[in-house]
């Protein structure tokens, strides 16, 4: 068997479904390099470089394509979902399917990479210095002229890659996975970089209280510390949807979900170009997550109702902060609020809209997405509800292909208690594993928000409202 045949298999062991998360002993591989060792750490810390279960991480072999793209999907937090892509030479079974699309579709792979533009990925071929310059360059938004010199020269001001002892940036050498991983990490962390070339420029606000500020881009690094709700913060760059910020003497990296670049009671500035109807403004949409507080609602394999509704409806209330509608949310932190305070409040507010948020919980194989309307007589607003339920069921169904269990009509009370267009929204259910694996899933979580509020744009699209300009914000 060929070298990199032996190689290839290592490697779809390592990342196929059955393989041993090996984040909790980061620093169990036993082939690294010292000289890399905190970077490597620091990856498989974060989940993004996994091992073996033999420990080993192969940091000389040359990178492949597939694998490099595999390590920028994980750190951006792409949707890593197996499914067919442009290229003629990466099947659907290809276990980095997913990641080699989404690279496709957010332009981290493009026709700079040989093959690429005759439809031909090469998954196997070694990334060479000036292809990783590229897709780091890609993937990381850097400004360049599309060039690898281009991009080389972007790697080097930041510090993240530095030539070679010939003087050039050597852009035909192969690159191995330990340097790879060297200059993802400083990519992503500029506390590994060669140099000092961090700048906070955005002013930005927390959103939510008791916000963990991580030593890297998802929920699998480690928080080193909390800020409070409403405090102002710093931001550099953004690694997929998480921003690097600094605030006192802490510089890490927080969910941009909870960010805002709005001071309180101010409006956004990131209104849409095209003008959309200008009687939006008088619409008040309010979110209801569902539980909070000392009530936990439905639990499942450790995963709490109250904080998945509570992430997904955060993320809801962002996208539609950016347009002309009013927003109002029961409850934007872990608090307790009452079933009857809930369409109270709505009501209070002048909603015209309430979508509540939950997670289902039954036996373990009960599966799928569905939504609620309360369709009794006395409701005036039975025909818009269910209008309401089944736009949101649609674009939950398109958005996260769970079983479609349809929109049912349900005697809940926030439904019923209301005075306007109301739907309860259930994701999916918390206690069926693969409903769960996306429940607790940042990358699904932020699907979901975009697929409510798609369907609320829905809504007020069939009831003749000009909406059009406000899908890209779901872009
Ligand atoms: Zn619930």
């Amino acid at each position: 068997m060929k070298k990199s045949m032996i190689f290839i298999l290592v490697f779809l062991l390592t990342i196929s479904q059955w393989s041993i998360n090996l984040s909790a002993q980061a620093a169990g591989f036993t082939d690294v390099p010292s000289r890399v060792k905190k970077e490597v750490n620091y990856l498989s810390g974060g989940g993004i470089v996994k091992g073996s279960s033999n420990t080993s991480f192969n940091p000389h072999q040359a990178i492949t394509r597939t694998e490099a793209v595999t390590l920028i999907g994980r750190a951006l937090q792409l949707n890593g979902t197996q499914r067919k892509t442009v290229f003629s030479d990466v099947g659907t079974g290809n276990y980095a399917s997913g990641f080699i699309q989404s690279s496709v579709d957010k332009k981290i792979i493009t026709n700079s990479l040989s093959g690429v533009s005759a439809g031909q990925f090469y998954p196997n071929k070694e990334v060479t210095r000036g292809e990783m310059a590229i897709m780091i360059a890609n993937a990381f938004g850097y400004s360049y002229n599309g060039t690898t010199s281009g991009a080389a020269k972007e790697l080097m001001d930041r510090g993240i890659a530095s030539g070679t002892a010939s003087g050039t940036f050597g852009g035909n050498l192969t690159i191995k996975r330990a340097d790879f991983a060297v200059f993802l990490a400083r990519a992503i962390n500029p506390t590994f970089r060669t140099k000092q070339s961090v700048s906070f420029s955005k002013v930005l606000w927390t959103s939510a209280d008791n916000l963990n500020i991580r030593t890297g881009p998802s929920t699998s690094f480690a928080s080193q510390g909390k800020i409070a709700k409403n405090v102002k913060v710093s931001g550099a760059h953004s690694v997929g949807d998480w921003i690097y910020v600094k605030t006192g003497n802490t510089v890490g990296f927080v969910s941009a979900s909870y960010l805002r670049s709005t001071s309180l009671g101010t409006a956004s500035p990131e209104k849409p170009s095209a003008s959309p109807d200008s009687s939006l403004s008088g619409q008040t949409i309010i979110l209801d997550p569902g539980h909070g507080g000392t009530d936990p609602g439905a639990i499942g394999f450790g995963l709490r109702e109250k904080d998945v509704v509570l992430s997904t409806g955060l993320k809801i209330n962002n996208l539609l902060k950016k347009t002309p509608f009013k927003v109002k949310m029961t409850r934007s932190s872990d608090v307790f609020v009452s079933v009857n305070a809930r369409p109270d409040f709505a009501i209070k507010n002048k909603g015209n809209v309430f979508v509540s948020i939950h997670a289902n919980a039954a036996s373990a194989s009960a599966n799928g997405t569905e939504t609620f309307y309360y369709a009794a007589a006395a409701n005036p607003y039975v025909s818009d509800s269910k209008l309401l339920a089944l736009k949101i069921q649609t674009r939950m169904t398109d958005a996260w292909n769970l079983n479609n269990r349809g929109v049912k009509s349900g005697n809940y009370g926030v439904l019923r208690e209301n005075n306007m267009p109301a739907a309860l929204a259930e994701l999916g259910f918390i206690t069926n594993k693969s409903d769960n694996d996306k429940l607790k899933s940042d990358y699904w979580q932020t699907a979901a928000a975009k697929a409510i509020y798609l369907g609320i744009l829905d809504y007020y699209k069939a009831k003749g409202y000009e909406v059009d300009s406000l899908y890209s914000i779901a872009k």
